[in-house]
């Protein structure tokens, strides 16, 4: 494994690991979005150091937590909302956009891959989108701003028109099953490339952090750009302990 700090050589290395691999595989996580000014989860000042997070199993037992998470949700929208595509987002869209990788494969839930210009369909959500919601029951999508003003104008905690169901953003908690056409095409993805990016993740989060290492034991040259350790560095055969808007918008210029 090489692990270097020097920025030129880091960006040298990944520029030419891009044009020596023909297919990219790219696994993006919080990290991508902090430049965004959304924090990620781990970092210091990260959420999970400020709050717990609501499991799957408490939402559905307890109004209390349903009405805890929604609250919680209109707080941190304030920010998310705001967030718009910062340059490694751009980076990762040349990438696709130019047909060197196929996808992304995001942990993230703030749609802004979708929204630096990469078509929907090439985005593969793990944790699902945090921009809309959907009944637990029936699956019908329901619009935020519509919860948004009956929960905080009348204290109405919503509920699916067509079936009763509760209806909960869009996104997988800690103890809800994961998405499993997501899962699939992950999958496959993680199998047919010969080099897989791994930008801003922990990788502590499973299954999602199962996919860079299904590359690798198939074979596939592992790179992880990430301010901190992971617990898969040394299964990787470049890591970059860099800033991500430095690295990863020069390294792609050639490619
Ligand atoms: P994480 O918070 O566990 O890890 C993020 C990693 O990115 C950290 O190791 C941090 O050191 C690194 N990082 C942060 N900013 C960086 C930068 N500018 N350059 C380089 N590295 C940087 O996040 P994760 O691995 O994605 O997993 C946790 C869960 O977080 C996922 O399930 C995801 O759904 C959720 N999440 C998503 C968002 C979002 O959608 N933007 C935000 C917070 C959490």
């Amino acid at each position: 494994m090489q692990k270097t700090t020097d920025n030129p050589k880091n960006i040298e290395r990944l520029s030419n690991l891009l044009s020596a691999n023909k297919r990219l595989a790219i696994f993006t996580g919080a990290g991508i979005s902090t430049e965004s000014g959304i924090p990620d989860f781990r970092s210091p000042g990260g959420i999970w150091t400020k709050m717990a997070p609501i499991e799957f199993q408490d939402f559905l037992d307890s109004e209390e937590m349903r009405r805890e998470s929604w609250r919680r949700k209109f707080e941190v929208d304030k920010t998310i909302r705001r967030a718009r595509p910062n340059e490694g987002h751009y980076a990762v869209a040349e990438l696709v956009n130019s047909q060197k990788a196929t996808a992304v494969i995001t942990q993230n839930i703030d749609n802004l891959h979708q929204e630096s210009g990469i078509d929907p369909d090439r985005v593969i959500e793990l944790h699902g989108n945090g921009t809309y919601a959907k009944c637990l029951n029936c699956g019908a999508r329901e619009e935020l701003e519509i919860i948004k003003q009956a929960f905080l104008g009348r204290d109405e905690l919503p509920v699916c028109k067509f079936c009763g169901g509760h209806i909960k953003t869009a996104t997988i908690s800690f103890g809800q099953s994961m998405p499993e056409e997501p899962v699939r095409r992950a999958h496959e993805e993680a199998l047919a490339c010969d080099l897989l990016l791994v930008i801003g993740s922990s990788l502590v989060v499973y299954p999602a952090a199962d996919i860079p290492m299904i590359a690798k034991r198939n074979g596939a040259t592992l790179v992880i750009l990430n301010r901190e350790p992971t617990p898969l560095d040394s299964y990787a055969d470049l890591v970059i302990s860099e800033e991500i808007g430095e690295i990863l918008p020069p390294a792609i210029k050639n490619n």
